[in-house]
């Protein structure tokens, strides 16, 4: 039927409802490609990048590459200028300075570099039964069951007593042994199964298996963990005291693959936030000379609660954005509170299979692009950052603009859960601030999943918000 052939009904339906569509509706072939082919980098960054430290080198490596100097306070800024610091190898901020005053204020995007994993304690060796382990401590939210069972890899630094630094990556290349953490066979595991899911696996049972031959000497206790400890003294130079000094994390050994016979979606560990944190930076590379000046910060702590020094309760931020007003004699409160943030982190998209905890009218869908969330919080909004219609406002009319597809969503039903990201703290600042990115389904698993036209929105939302 054609437009003129609608009924009076369908026409004012189509006027004052609001219809959600996927997105592929809404998308040229070309664009589709675009997309896909964007797509290619992220997994190859997925693949490269595990740890909020391997994210700093790649960040850094690539802003050099595109005219980024390292920032040094009183160096003297002008519009088009690229800088960026790098706070302890953990987190790291950029900015393109703009052509507007900066008192004005700044655009700023910001994601998080770190995901939940297993990090290994500060005494970490030890030997049971003629096995070698590790001791962990998970980091962020897990459900500790997905951990047992699947290759693991072991990324991290260990320092030394001399200041030697030793890199680590190991289980990741053809060729190099992985890790794992054991679980009971089904046919034993009768007073297991009756443990409630939180418990089926405990904190202290996720044991990571490093190795089972012993030094060959008779009469030797501890002849596996020895023959391990002097495995490790010849490939690193260290000894067990050096655990204490360490940052060693255990995380999923597989890559990031399309899933699919469509090949639409992207199957990874890390997408949080990683997928946010990748789009955010290849638009602050690509951005040239912005009207405003255009601040990206890649934060690390957000899944344990952002404090310390290279979380975003922190005040690093907000001091580099002082440091940057200072180069133009204002100050830094008054460019932060004519600022304006976009919050990258991912949502919640709704899974078919488990319907219940997500309300369908107000919930994300894969595919329907990027996610725009007024506010996140638990219970009566507890800990949200809650933007103002305003604010929303804006940033509707921004991504309707520059044709970005974007839908709203919410992390839950109202008392079934909740969360928040790192809004609530740039928000503090009294910075205007919007929680947007990606919907993920099995959110914190060790394989989590995503749409590629998704991935490909929330990047086109970045470029948007700071080229304005
Ligand atoms: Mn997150
Ligand atoms: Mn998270």
């Amino acid at each position: 039927m054609s437009k003129e052939e609608k009924s009076q009904g369908k026409k004012l339906k189509d006027i004052l409802m609001s219809r959600k569509k996927h997105a592929l509706y809404k998308m040229t072939d070309e664009e589709v490609k675009k997309c896909d082919e964007f797509c290619e980098g992220y997994k190859s960054f997925l693949n490269s990048v595990k740890t909020e430290r391997e994210a700093v080198e790649f960040t850094v490596k690539l802003l050099e590459e595109n005219g980024y100097k390292p920032y040094e306070p009183g160096m003297g800024l002008k519009a088009g200028d690229k800088v960026y610091v790098n706070n302890r190898g953990k987190a790291v901020m950029m900015a393109v300075i703009g052509t507007d005053d900066i008192k004005n204020g700044v655009d700023i995007c910001a994601a998080h570099i770190d995901s939940p994993r297993i990090d290994l304690k500060q005494c970490p060796v030890y030997e049971d039964n003629e096995i070698a382990y590790f001791k962990t401590h998970y980091y962020g939210g897990i459900k500790k069951y997905q951990w047992t069972v699947i290759p693991l890899a072991l990324h991290g630094v260990i320092i030394k007593a001399d200041g030697t630094k030793i890199s680590v990556k190991i289980g990741e290349d053809e060729g190099d042994p992985v890790f794992c953490i054991n679980d009971l066979l089904p046919h034993l595991a009768a007073e297991q199964m009756k443990r409630p899911l939180a418990q089926g696996i405990k904190g202290e049972e996720l044991n990571i298996v490093i190795g089972s031959r012993p030094f060959r000497e008779d009469d030797l206790s501890e002849a596996v963990k020895l023959n391990i400890l002097k495995l490790l003294n010849e490939k690193y130079d260290i000894t067990e005291d050096d655990f204490l000094s360490a940052e060693l994390e255990a995380v999923p050994a597989f890559k990031a693959q399309d899933v699919g016979f469509d090949r639409s979606l992207v199957g990874s560990y890390g997408h949080d936030d990683r997928v946010c944190a990748y789009t955010a930076l290849m638009a602050a590379v690509e951005c040239k000379t912005p009207r405003r000046t255009a601040v990206t910060v890649l934060t690390d702590k957000e899944e344990t609660g952002s404090d310390g020094n290279t979380g975003l309760q922190s005040a690093y931020l907000k001091y580099f954005i002082a440091d940057l007003a200072e180069e133009f004699g204002t100050n830094g409160r008054r460019v932060l509170s004519a600022s304006e943030c976009m919050s990258a982190d991912v949502n919640s998209a709704f899974d078919p299979t488990f319907p219940d905890v997500l309300e369908k009218r107000n919930c994300a869908y894969i595919n329907y692009g990027v996610c725009v969330t007024k506010f996140t919080g638990a219970r009566g909004k507890s800990g949200t950052s809650d933007a103002s219609a305003e604010f929303v406002g804006k940033v509707r009319s921004l991504l309707d603009k520059n044709n970005v597809i974007w839908q709203t969503g919410e992390l839950g039903k109202v008392d079934v859960g909740g969360g928040g990201t790192v809004a609530a703290y740039i928000a503090n600042l009294n910075v205007d601030t919007i929680d947007v990115g990606v919907p993920v389904l099995s959110m914190h698993a060790p394989f989590e999943t995503v749409s590629k036209l998704d991935v490909y929105m929330t990047y086109k939302a970045f470029e948007a918000f700071l080229n304005q």
